[in-house]
């Protein structure tokens, strides 16, 4: 890998010499920017979990099988509030849109945390994959519809007591009358309902117009092999196929891709705001 500063200025020039930019972010995006997942914050905020578990991290907190709903939504209640409610725009999300705003861009993203929306970022340029912590679904599916949970968390954080919280409070299916989940993708039951369909559309025909056969920058953060078949392999397919890709992969762990693109891949294991805010820098 050459030289920080070459890198910089490479990929400096390739964003200014495209119009197009897909951002494509995972779980890396967001650790780095300030969502704890395993560290002080999250230890802090759910000691209690921590002593009665064992939960190693807020991801596979999220695996555990509760006896009951009322326990198991005590615990969505606190990482939803946790990861999606109370956060605001993390300071990266914000500097990775000063980048690309004036681009003609997309973003697709694993995350379910909605930062991209939050950080100013046009929401119908934005493909959320697996989903948002901020909805929720009828928990086998059994129709298409997607419901604001905004008020059923805070109303169970606001009851609950040892972990768990009065049956009152947890939310039914209004048209099967069982359980409800977050809007996550983890099993089959997964809701795509048509504003998910069509975002995913947009991505596409994004992708067609501009990405298979133009000047075009991929930028991705943060994507390890968690699920790399959404957009780890597929940029990698893209910078294949068009001669005329770069990809600019930020990656403190996974920065190697295939040697195919290798020429054609600029990749920083750095500190993600360092690169994003001197890539900012050399644009003006
Ligand atoms: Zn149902």
């Amino acid at each position: 890998m050459s030289d920080f500063n070459d890198r910089l200025a490479l990929a400096a020039k390739c964003i200014a010499d495209t119009d197009y930019i897909v951002v494509g972010a995972g779980a890396g995006l967001s650790a780095a920017a300030g969502l704890d997942y395993s560290g002080p914050k999250f230890k802090k905020e759910f000691a209690d979990y921590i002593s009665r578990y064992g939960f190693p991290d807020l991801y596979s907190s999220s695996f555990y099988e509760f006896p009951t709903e009322e326990e198991r939504w005590a615990r969505w209640a606190r990482h939803i509030d946790y990861a999606r409610f109370r956060p605001e725009a993390f300071p990266l999300y914000k500097e990775l849109f000063t980048l690309v705003k004036d681009k003609n861009y997309f973003v697709i993203t694993t995350n379910v945390d909605a930062q991209f929306r939050k950080a100013g970022f046009n929401p119908d340029k934005i493909f959320e994959v697996q989903g948002d912590y901020g909805m929720m679904q009828c928990a086998v599916g059994c129709h298409p519809t997607l419901y604001s949970d905004k008020e059923t968390v805070r109303q169970i954080l606001q009851n609950s007591h040892d972990l768990t919280v009065d049956k009152k409070y947890i939310p039914t299916c209004p048209v099967c009358g069982g359980n409800m989940d977050v809007h996550v993708r983890k099993n089959r039951y997964f809701v795509q309902d048509s504003e998910w369909e069509k975002a995913a559309q947009r991505y596409e025909d994004f992708i067609t117009e501009y990405a298979e056969n133009k000047r075009v920058v991929l930028i991705e953060l943060g994507i390890g092999f968690n699920t790399p078949t959404i957009i780890r392999f597929p940029f990698e397919q893209i910078t294949y196929h068009n001669p005329k890709a770069t990809l600019i992969r930020l990656n403190s762990e996974y920065p190697d891709g295939p040697k195919e693109t290798a020429s054609r891949t600029i990749a920083f294991t750095e500190n993600m705001s360092d690169v994003i805010q001197n890539l900012i820098s050399k644009q003006s």
